[in-house]
């Protein structure tokens, strides 16, 4: 039987930063995983190049059913704090938006600073590692895993989130919470493009690749960024933000004329323009190919702009500011950066990642109910979470 102080299990963002953490405590640490590789969905982020902060990591930019939960956390570790960590390794990074920091060359350079912090702190990886049972002891926990029997005082559960289970997601941190009686709440896959209903995709199907800047609008939220029109549906920034708060049977509005006020713009264009087609417009103002597609929901836009009514025009704005996709559901798991939902914050504490009721066993990053917006907010969540779980475990 070997033994640690503390065991963690997931060689992800959050559990690789806070074994860096505890181990600069000269704690024993240890981190297992089942994956043949250290941070796979980390090089996978940001298009591999990783975005791994966003200034803005305000309270505000997270989903959870205890809002509160991460305030302290994301006090106490801040994106501030984590771009002067990767200062200090020299890491060359880009502020691709407002805030926004990603890797200037690759996702890698990141990785890297965080297998560097492990190895200073003396922290040890094992992968490959399948974990069979866990079993509190009275005093800590005792693991039967792949590689033989580990007994710890401090137990992390740093198993992420069910996105992508190529990359090594598994519902395994969900799994051990009920083992331990913990609450967890529904979960679903999210910052996930939108699928739509077949005979709609059939329709927009010439429209793949085209991209659009538009606001989409769920359940009062509304987001500005650019839409993708893909072949399964739409993606982009804009839908995979809304699709933290869009649910299936739930409205989605699309406007796809944002920066302007369209009843004002095409009634001055009847005016001044009067002999100008209405289509000849359109291709100013929006791709060619989806103007085309257009055209089979408002075969009249061949006309100049003096014959079109007030009626014309309005039906023409609505078409515009209310685009109709049907969506149908998500593309899932299988693409879906994040899970939305997981274990109860109210069963651990925000100061410390413990759990209220299980001594020694420790929750953080996204196996948690705390899901940030598309920009950064989920690694700061995966930094801040494993920093604080670090200075207690
Ligand atoms: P993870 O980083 O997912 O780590 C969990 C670890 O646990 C994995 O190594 C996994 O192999 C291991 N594990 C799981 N089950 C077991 C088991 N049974 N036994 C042992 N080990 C196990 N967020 C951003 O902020 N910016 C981005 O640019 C960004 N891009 C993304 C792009 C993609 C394609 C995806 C999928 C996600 C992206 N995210 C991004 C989200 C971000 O990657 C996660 O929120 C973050 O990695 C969560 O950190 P974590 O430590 O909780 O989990």
């Amino acid at each position: 039987m070997e033994h640690f102080d503390v065991v963690i299990i997931g060689a992800g963002a959050s559990g690789l930063f806070c074994a860096a953490q505890a181990g600069y405590r000269g704690r024993k640490v240890l981190v297992l995983d089942h994956a043949n590789k250290a941070g796979k969905k980390i090089l996978m982020s940001g298009g591999g190049r990783c975005n791994f902060t966003n200034l803005d990591a305000a309270p505000k930019h997270f989903l959870s059913e205890n809002p509160h939960f991460c305030i302290s956390a994301l006090k106490r570790y801040t994106s501030y704090d984590f771009v002067e960590l990767v200062d200090r390794h020299g890491l060359e990074y880009v502020e691709k938006a407002p805030g926004q920091y990603f890797c200037e060359h690759s996702a890698k350079d990141l990785l890297n600073i965080l297998l560097t912090e492990c190895e200073w702190s003396g922290s040890e990886i094992r992968l490959d590692t399948k974990i069979n049972t866990i079993d509190q002891l009275e005093k800590g926990f005792k693991l039967a895993t792949s590689g033989g029997q580990i007994q710890c005082e401090s137990l992390v559960l740093a198993t992420g989130g069910l996105s992508i289970p190529t990359l090594g997601a598994s519902g395994f941190g969900y799994q051990i919470a009920e083992q331990f009686d913990l609450k967890v709440l529904p979960r679903r896959a999210s910052l996930v493009p939108i699928t739509i209903q077949p005979s709609m995709k059939e329709k927009l199907s010439t429209l793949s690749g085209i991209s659009l800047d538009i606001e989409a609008t769920a359940n009062g939220v509304t987001f500005k960024e650019p839409m993708l029109f893909t072949h399964r549906g739409i993606s982009g920034p804009a839908i995979l933000q809304i699709s933290n708060f869009w649910q299936p049977g739930d409205e989605l509005q699309l406007n796809l004329l944002p920066d302007m006020d369209p009843d004002a713009h095409f009634k001055a264009l009847r005016q001044d323009k009067p002999k100008r087609a209405l289509e000849t417009e359109l291709n100013s103002l929006l791709p060619k190919r989806f103007v085309e597609v257009m055209k089979q929901d408002v075969p009249w836009m061949t006309k100049p702009m003096a014959e079109l009514s007030n009626d014309n025009l309005a039906e023409l704005i609505q078409y515009l500011t209310h685009f109709d996709v049907q969506p149908n559901g998500t593309e899932g798991y299988r693409t879906a950066e994040v899970t939305l939902g997981g274990v109860d914050t109210n069963e651990v504490s925000s100061k410390t990642f413990e759990c209220n009721n299980v001594k020694g066993l420790y929750l953080i990053g996204e196996v948690l109910d705390v899901t940030g917006w598309l920009g950064g907010y989920n690694f700061q969540f995966a930094w801040s979470s494993g920093f604080a779980a670090g200075q207690f475990v």
